[in-house]
This record gives C-alpha cells, sequence and structure tokens, in this order.
C-alpha cells in the first residue's frame, strides 16, 4: 500500500515542479512552493470508508500528506480536535449554527503542533540535522518540541515580546533561542542571514513546503466532521495566512477526490487585528498581494505579520471562495476573549478571540446570514498567553471572612497588551 501519493513540489506562480526526493524550499522565482498528489490514482485507490478504523489524529489522513515511510512521521497524536457548538455566542451575535474548532487541545497547545509534526517528519525524511526559523513564538515552541522528539536541532529566532510561555517551552526542549528586540520580520531577516551561512534548513514559514501540508489538515478534518457537506463560512486569524492557504488546498483537494460538492466551498475569512491588517487592506483595494504593514502592533501576537510571502495565495482562496477579509480592534478581541470565557468556558487565545469579533462584525453587517453555518477557528490555548491577562483579587491573611458584598474583582487588563 502506498503510504503517500504525493508526486512532485510545484510553483503555483511560474508553474515550475521540482523533485520531492530532494530538498527544496523557494521557487527559483522566489514563490513558495506546493505539494501536489495523484489524485487520480488516489480517486480509485483511497475510499472514505477506509478512515473509519483508523486514529483520530491527522496521520488518518497519510496518503494526502508528504511524509512517503511511515516510519518517520513524528507525532504526539496531533490532529482530531473537536469541533463544538458555541450556542451562547451565537445567540448573542444572531448565528444560530455557529461552531469553535478548539485547536488548543493539542500538544503544544497551539495548532502549530500540525505544520511541526508533518514538516518536521519530512525534514527528517530528507536527511535534515538543524534548521532555523523566526516565530512569533507558537511556532517556535512546536517546533522546538517536535524537533527534540525527531532528535534535530532547533535554531529560533523570537521577538522579545512575544508570549512568554513559548519562550519557555523553546528553552525546555534544548533549542537554540534568540530573542530579538524587533518584530518577526526582523526575526526573518536574522533567520535569512544564519541559513545562508550555515547552510541550515530554513524552516520559516512557506520556505518549505510541508508546514502547510501538516496546517491543511484542519480542512480536512472541518470536511470529515460535517459528514463531508462543507459549512458556509470558516474564519481564521490570518499571520503568515499558512492556516487559510491550508484549509483551503485541502477543501479543493476533497473536490478533486470526489468526496465533497465540487459546487460548494465554505466563502473563506482571514481575520486581522487593526494594528496590523495587511491582508485586509490589499482585499478590500481588490489587489493581489498584500504591503508591508509599518510599525504593526497587536496582542495577538501570533498574527502580528506585517507581511507574508504567502499572501498572494490568501488573497486568491478569498477570492476564489467569495469570502472576505476583516480587522478587529484589541478592545473587541479582549472583549470577545472574557466574553467566551465566562460564557462559554472556552479559555482561548487572543487571535482565537479576534475571530469571534470578526464573526460579530460580519453577522452585524449581514455579511454572514442568519442561516449560515459558520466555523470559528480557535489557533490555540488562552494559557500560553496567561501571563498577559492581567487579573486582580483580593488577597487575604489566613481566618479573614470573605465578603462577598463589594467583590468587584476579576481580568482588569488586556489579554495580550503590550
Ligand atoms: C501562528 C498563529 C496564527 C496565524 O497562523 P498563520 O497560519 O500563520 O496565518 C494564528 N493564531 C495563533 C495562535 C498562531 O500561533
Ligand atoms: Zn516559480
Amino acid at each position: 500500500m502506498t503510504y503517500s501519493y504525493m508526486t512532485h513540489l510545484v510553483c503555483p506562480k511560474c508553474g515550475k515542479t521540482y523533485n520531492p526526493e530532494e530538498i527544496h524550499q523557494l521557487c527559483v522565482c522566489g514563490s513558495p512552493l506546493l505539494v501536489d498528489y495523484d489524485y487520480e490514482k488516489l480517486k480509485h485507490e483511497w475510499k472514505k470508508e477506509d478512515l473509519i478504523s483508523r486514529q483520530d489524529n491527522l496521520w488518518r489522513y497519510h496518503e494526502l500528506l508528504p511524509v512517503k515511510n511511515e516510519e518517520n512521521a513524528v507525532t504526539m497524536g496531533e490532529g482530531g480536535t473537536p469541533v463544538l457548538p458555541v450556542a451562547k455566542m451565537g445567540e448573542q451575535y444572531g448565528i444560530p449554527a455557529l461552531f469553535m474548532k478548539d485547536e488548543g487541545l493539542i500538544p503544544t497547545g497551539s495548532f502549530k503542533a500540525r505544520g511541526a509534526a508533518v514538516g518536521l517528519s519530512k525534514a527528517k525524511e530528507l536527511g535534515v540535522k538543524k534548521f532555523a526559523m523566526p516565530t512569533n513564538g507558537n511556532a517556535g515552541a512546536a517546533w522546538s518540541l517536535y524537533a527534540a522528539r525527531a532528535g534535530i536541532e532547533a535554531n529560533i529566532v523570537m521577538p522579545v515580546d512575544a508570549p512568554v510561555t513559548t519562550r519557555k517551552e523553546c528553552a525546555a526542549s534544548g533549542a537554540r533561542l534568540w530573542l530579538v528586540n524587533g518584530l518577526i520580520s526582523d526575526a526573518g531577516k536574522m533567520v535569512g542571514e544564519l541559513v545562508a551561512k550555515e547552510g541550515y534548513y530554513d524552516a520559516s514559514t512557506l520556505k518549505e513546503p510541508y508546514r502547510i501540508e501538516g496546517k491543511k489538515t484542519m480542512g480536512l478534518e472541518i470536511a470529515e466532521q460535517f459528514g463531508w457537506q462543507v459549512p458556509d463560512v470558516i474564519l481564521y486569524p490570518t499571520g503568515g495566512g499558512v492556516g487559510l492557504i491550508g484549509i483551503y488546498k485541502a477543501l479543493v483537494e476533497l473536490q478533486k477526490l470526489g468526496w465533497i460538492a465540487a459546487d460548494k466551498l465554505p466563502r473563506l475569512v482571514a481575520v486581522q487585528a487593526e494594528g496590523c491588517a495587511p491582508i485586509v487592506k490589499a482585499w478590500e483595494e481588490g489587489k493581489r498581494e498584500s504591503e508591508f504593514w509599518q510599525d504593526s502592533k497587536t496582542g495577538a501576537f501570533g498574527i502580528n505579520v506585517p507581511k507574508a510571502i504567502g499572501d498572494f495565495l490568501v488573497l486568491d482562496a478569498l477570492y476564489e471562495t467569495n469570502g472576505c477579509a476583516v480587522a478587529v480592534q484589541e478592545s473587541e478581541i479582549h472583549t470577545e476573549q472574557l466574553e467566551v470565557a465566562s460564557k462559554e468556558g472556552l479559555f482561548i487565545c487572543p487571535e482565537g478571540a479576534a475571530v469571534f469579533a470578526a464573526a460579530k462584525k460580519l453577522r452585524a453587517d449581514n455579511w454572514i446570514k442568519e442561516e449560515d453555518q459558520v466555523v470559528l477557528l480557535n489557533t490555540g490555548l488562552g494559557i500560553k498567553y496567561a501571563d498577559d491577562l492581567e487579573v486582580e483579587f483580593p488577597v487575604l491573611e489566613p481566618g479573614e471572612s470573605l465578603k462577598i458584598k463589594g467583590w468587584e474583582f476579576g481580568a482588569i487588563g488586556r489579554c495580550g497588551q503590550h
């Protein structure tokens, strides 16, 4: 039995193809490379029913993943995250069929584990011994920990403002970590220099073609969890955009296999923060690429990406699905984060909270209709950002009695405010 039906790497910009048995980073034209599969053969040899007996993790879709030899899969059981109804928020927004896919429930506490699992498994298969990458926190944490499991050396550069927990995950894993007094774009330049000088594998977002294959499994799972009837709208917090591009790629691949209807894709929504909204600006102007966002700033750190190398792929996915891009305010992110925790019991990350705020806004604008089935991606655990949430409580001496009256404490600060 064939474990992977990968055939080659292809450039979405110029169409040039590459041999996947070799290490490749970007296309000679500068574009990211994507993985292609033998969809015709897969159509005949792979059936939905084959999934029934498989474990509930992302490797259940191994035919549509790039790892050729099962033994190279570096796994901690990632994937198979739940789609939860969030009915109280849905009622508040006027979206009765509102769901949240919870990527907080995954090793390392963010969906970055999907990209790290598949990216590092493939790197291992290709014989990579050392890699370097810039990160806003969660990717560095995930890649460091999966690298430890794979026996590969991790070199990570992270902005000093990134969530402290992610820094500690890197430290615990034994990765080499540098903090930079700047943005992820500054970290990226430093990694580029190191890669050029030392010949390390460049694991920067979309500079290796396999991270996206891991992230695309969110799209495969959503389709399967909805019984191969895709929802009407999917909202995703967009930084580098790999998750959104991945979900789109997954759905198009499922159409090629005939597993979902050929005439319906969910409208994909890229959600950004007002302090860093290059994709939103490009979408509003009808452009196919974004411009560098000056002085970007948001507490939703995973989406603080001033210029994404795959921006044109994100925008394509929005245009192709009649989707849109929307920016939300920091105060809205904060409000929704606490709303969702106090109403639904879900302590989501600020990026996930941005998506809730966007759903509220799009429903108010009637872009989302009352009858739409809507899926929100919560990309990580609120706990990972707990240090950023300012709280205040009464401190008592032993023996003092508790006074209920006048208790007016709790979360006071904005989660992720810098
Ligand atoms: C990285 C990250 C994002 C953005 O994901 P992309 O796929 O790079 O757009 C969103 N949320 C969290 C929590 C992240 O860590
Ligand atoms: Zn090219």
